[in-house]
């Protein structure tokens, strides 16, 4: 006789209807987005009682959905620095565009895996829709882009190193690094992002093989300092990958990335724009002349989570040509679908294995905006920069970068490095602005980005009179009576 069977497990604990849930939590979403302009943009986290607050959660007594995204909610927006205020002039992470938000949705709904082609076809051919796009936008001539979609801007540069080595050695995919006669060498400006230090970590090249060249008056790397840093190099190792930075996180420069490609030509190196923030406007016409040159790279990051204003995390790898992606992570095993380069199987072209649908966000944004209203965007962006950069000026602050793009580094006359730092932590302290310090040329100042598309004139406008009034008021501190 069999055994009764053991009863059958019962509905989840609180397992409210998905439509209730969901329409609750886009109710909750809806409000943040409603109410975040009334919100203090920072406020200092007291470590232990957030701790206590979350330890809380001992996962012991299922609550409503609901209630968890609710508190969930208001974690998030109790402490810390709020990157979706419109009053948040730092870094580039930009609120996200509700579009975007809805385009996650899907990609989380469904929940497509986008390793194999065949498997997911709308997801990819979406995608690749999207990289054609950019495509054309930076390579007009070229009938055909290859890429894929990453977790980011670091995530791109790593393919963008992984995609030189197979190209100038493609023995390397087997042997290594070994297989090169000389040790391969990244070329980047010293004022490019740091994530390259740890890319090279990783693809086992170690740290030193990243040459940071300095930048001719600090700031924008040409092609004749960076030929005098790699004839100088001679005999250490070889140009694999000369990366041109195209917006510095610190102050917005952009390289001369023809004479880097000029260098890189010269060379037989592949030549990467990192545009993981001013890619973005490659979506505006007017502003394409900034990257002039981009045209001649082999690749080009392009983070659709910064300027885009897409949720993180979305990267973008854009390349002339396939094969070295194919080199460099062509596999095949018995348990996959037999990989095809005919359908560009992404999981044979990119780092990551299963992969969420990140295009998504992106084509639902770009769907609802329309390329005319990301182009809006952007140069609405651009005129609040512009504002910013001569309210600066009219106020007496000196304006130290000449980026073109909306970011400005600035000081008081005459500042020193601990005036600079008095300065931004009064600001900062005040909660209703947020911006940050930077160093530049060695000299501590201030830096101000437009980011968000949320930005107004009034919030330009507050944060130079809160910069106007805190340093005055810093003036007087300081007098002796
Ligand atoms: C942001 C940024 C990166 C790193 O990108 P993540 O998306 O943060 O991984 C790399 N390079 C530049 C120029 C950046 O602005």
């Amino acid at each position: 006789m069999p055994k009764p069977a053991a009863p059958y497990p019962g509905p989840l604990p609180h397992a409210e209807s998905a439509r209730d849930l969901l329409v609750q939590a886009a109710n909750l979403a809806a409000d943040h987005l409603e109410r975040r302009r009334g919100d203090p943009v920072a406020i200092t986290a007291d470590r232990d009682a957030l701790a206590a607050r979350i330890a809380a959660f001992d996962f012991a007594h299922p609550m409503p959905g609901a209630d968890a995204v609710a508190t969930l909610f208001d974690l998030l927006r109790e402490a810390g620095v709020r990157s979706d205020h419109p009053r948040y002039f730092g870094l580039f992470n930009p609120p996200s565009l509700p579009a975007g938000i809805a385009g996650d949705i899907v990609a989380a709904t469904v929940n497509p895996q986008l390793a194999v082609w065949a498997h997911a076809p709308a997801a990819a051919e979406i995608e690749r829709h999207l990289v054609r796009l950019f495509g054309r936008r930076i390579w007009p001539e070229s009938g055909e882009t290859a890429g894929t979609f990453t977790s980011g801007g670091s995530e791109a540069n790593h393919t963008a190193l992984l995609a030189a080595l197979a190209r100038k050695c493609p023995d390397w995919a087997d042997r290594g690094v070994a297989a090169f006669a000389r040790p391969p060498l990244v070329y980047a400006s010293a004022e490019s992002h740091l994530a390259w230090i740890k890319i090279a970590r990783a693809a086992g090249l170690g740290a030193q093989a990243v040459r940071l060249v300095p930048a001719r008056d600090g700031l924008r790397l040409d092609g004749a300092t960076l030929e005098a840093a790699i004839r100088a190099d001679e005999g250490i190792g070889e140009p694999v990958l000369l990366v041109a930075t195209a917006g510095t996180t610190a102050h917005g420069a952009i390289d001369d990335i023809a004479g880097i490609a000029e260098v890189g030509a010269r060379h037989g190196a592949h030549v990467h724009v990192d545009a993981a923030w001013a890619g973005g406007i490659l979506l505006d016409p007017a502003q394409r002349r900034l990257l002039s040159g981009i045209e001649r790279a082999d690749s080009v990051t392009i983070d659709p989570h910064k300027w885009l204003a897409v949720p993180m995390g979305a990267g973008l790898y854009c390349a002339r040509d396939w094969q070295p992606l194919e080199t460099a992570f062509g596999v095949s095993t018995a348990y996959m679908p037999s990989a095809s380069t005919a359908m560009r199987d992404p999981y044979i072209h990119s780092l990551q294995w299963s992969r969420r649908f990140i295009g998504a966000k992106l084509f639902v944004a770009l769907a609802t905006l329309g390329v005319d209203g990301y182009t809006a965007m952007i140069e609405r962006q651009f005129a609040l920069g512009r504002r910013l950069r001569a309210k600066l000026a009219e106020s007496g602050f000196v304006v130290v970068n000449d980026s073109p793009l909306p970011l400005s580094c600035f000081a008081p006359p005459g500042a020193t490095d601990a005036t600079v730092q008095e300065l931004a932590h009064a600001v900062v302290a005040n909660g209703s602005t947020w911006l940050s310090t930077v160093r530049l040329d060695g000299r501590l100042c201030l830096r101000a980005c437009i980011t968000g598309f949320e930005t107004e004139k009034q919030d330009v406008d507050s944060l130079i009179d809160l910069l106007v009034t805190t340093e005055r008021e810093r003036r007087l501190a300081n007098t002796p009576e």
